[in-house]
């Protein structure tokens, strides 16, 4: 018997719709010409407690906009945000949540579209996206949920057969994106700024229930849920800057509560490693540069914590008191994890004084000769297993001083070479979404071909093992590339 898309295995509930208005509006899917999925993310709708092969062959309509699941409670939800710098009431202008699945083993995920048609929040904007900007979301989160790095997903990408208009007219598409939640920094100033204890207490209280229940029983509610975020950024923060992730927008609008790496706009991935790299083109003060990300975190984090003021205990001096000491704790936070990534990506399973400054070291060097960022450390793993000998490459290399005093340390510690190059195998990737192949994967799709979109998908879904695949796909764009550039024409 044929199976509808009702059959799929939906099982909504939607709580964020039970929030008080205005913190959302109820918003319809816009209808669009011709929906047809071009790619589906089968063992995520699996996750999910969704058919994959339901979906696959009745989902266009759903994730195209054109058909509603069953249970669903379509919203655009509303927020401010700092953007470089500016607060601006902002809002889901193109994007609308169609509810909370819960999955079998009761975990709880927003459904939301992005691309979906004009809402309340939409200001000027069209409410749509164009196939790129979207298939570069699914590429780039499904490459970072693959190293293991907290994201929202992407379920699927359907094209609508209508053109939107940019620059130039271009495909239009729709992304369905999967996401602890989508409550953001950006949400509490929302709620904050309109001074509503009977919007900003419900909110908190949502929360926390989605994102740490156990921290209802602190004496300090709203300054224990702080301290949570502030952890959670820090560990996020540090990842990226261990695997070269540049964000590039990161406002206070498009950093979520739940620790997860949200809205894949004019992100990238170093390829020759420089602390001051900036990708996007809007980004001219280099506010949202690599290295500046864990600076920028802290300041979108004291947004939250003047957000959160209200309802934390003891009186104004008190509160601020508290939620400034939580605030203070997050350059240590984020050193912590930075350094605790530096030494499993050097093999270090031992804690010495000097690793911090041994890591330093070697991104010096690295910065002095433009080393490509990803190979240098999927390298190193390479020399860590030819052992002490010196004709292996790396005591020849530019880092060849740096060589003796890594090779020094590592037999400080216990275990073998070959043992550390096991270990830092898990940890350095070999592929990442580079971005001259994330590009080449979108021309041809732009063009009807999607067959290097999927060999790309395929490459990155496993990013720690060297195979004869993910050859071609290990090192940094040809010679004559030029700095690279992202756009926010999305
Ligand atoms: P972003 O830079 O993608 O984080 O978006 C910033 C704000 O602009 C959000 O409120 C978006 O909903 C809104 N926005 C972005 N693109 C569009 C569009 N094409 N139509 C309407 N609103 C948009
Ligand atoms: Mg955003």
């Amino acid at each position: 018997m044929q199976r509808s898309i009702a059959d799929a295995g939906w099982r909504f509930d939607n709580s964020y719709a039970r929030l008080p208005e205005p913190l959302f509006t109820p918003a319809v899917p816009a209808s669009v010409r011709a929906p047809a999925i071009v790619v589906l993310n089968a063992p995520l709708a699996a996750d999910l407690g969704l058919d994959p092969e339901v979906l696959e062959a009745e989902g266009a309509a759903v994730f195209a906009g054109n058909a509603l699941p069953p249970g669903a409670t379509p919203i655009a939800q509303a927020y401010a945000g700092h953007q470089f710098g500016q607060f601006t009431n902002l809002g889901d202008g193109r994007a609308i949540l169609l509810g909370e699945q819960l999955t079998p083993d009761g975990r709880r995920y927003d459904i939301q579209l992005k691309g979906s048609g004009r809402t309340r929040y939409s200001r000027g904007g069209d409410g749509r996206a164009a196939l790129g900007p979207m298939l570069r979301e699914h590429i780039v989160s499904e490459g970072m949920h693959a190293l293991g790095i907290p994201t929202t997903r992407s379920l699927a990408v359907a094209t609508t057969g209508e053109q939107v208009l940019r620059a130039t007219p271009l495909p239009g598409a729709v992304l369905t994106r999967v996401a602890a939640s989508h409550i953001r920094v950006g949400t509490f100033q929302y709620a904050a700024a309109l001074a509503d204890e009977g919007l900003l207490a419900p909110l908190f209280e949502h929360a926390l229930a989605r994102h740490d229940p156990e921290l209802a029983r602190a004496d300090d509610p709203a300054a224990a849920f702080l301290e949570a975020v502030v952890e959670r950024q820090a560990a996020l923060v540090a990842r990226w800057i261990l695997v070269g992730f540049v964000h590039g927008v990161m406002n206070t609008d498009n950093m979520v509560v739940s620790g997860e790496t949200i809205d894949y706009g004019p992100c990238a991935f170093l390829d020759a490693y420089d602390p001051a790299t900036v990708f996007s083109s809007i980004d001219r003060q280099g506010r949202y540069a690599y290295s500046n990300q864990p600076a920028i975190a802290h300041w979108n984090l004291a947004r939250l914590a003047e957000s959160l003021l209200p309802l934390m205990k003891g009186g104004d001096e008190a509160a601020l008191e508290r939620a400034q000491g939580v605030l203070g704790t997050f350059p240590e936070r984020f050193e912590r994890h930075r350094l605790a990534g530096a030494r499993a990506k050097l093999g270090l399973i031992s804690k010495e004084e000097g690793d911090g400054e041994l890591f330093a070291a070697l991104l010096e060097r690295m910065h002095e000769t433009r080393a490509d960022f990803t190979a240098t450390f999927a390298g190193l793993a390479r020399w860590a297993e030819a052992g002490p000998s010196a004709a292996d490459g790396c005591g020849e290399s530019v880092f060849s001083g740096w060589c003796d005093l890594w090779r020094a340390r590592l037999t400080r510690q216990s275990g073998t070479p070959a043992e550390a190059a096991a270990r830092m195998q898990r940890v350095n990737p070999v592929v990442i979404p580079r971005n001259h192949r994330v590009e080449e994967a979108l021309t041809a799709a732009e063009a009807g071909d999607f067959s290097v979109l999927h060999r790309l998908l395929a490459v990155l879904h496993s990013p720690f093992d060297e195979t004869p695949e993910n050859e071609a796909y290990r090192v940094g764009p040809p010679a004559g590339c030029g700095p690279y550039r992202t756009f926010c024409g999305t």
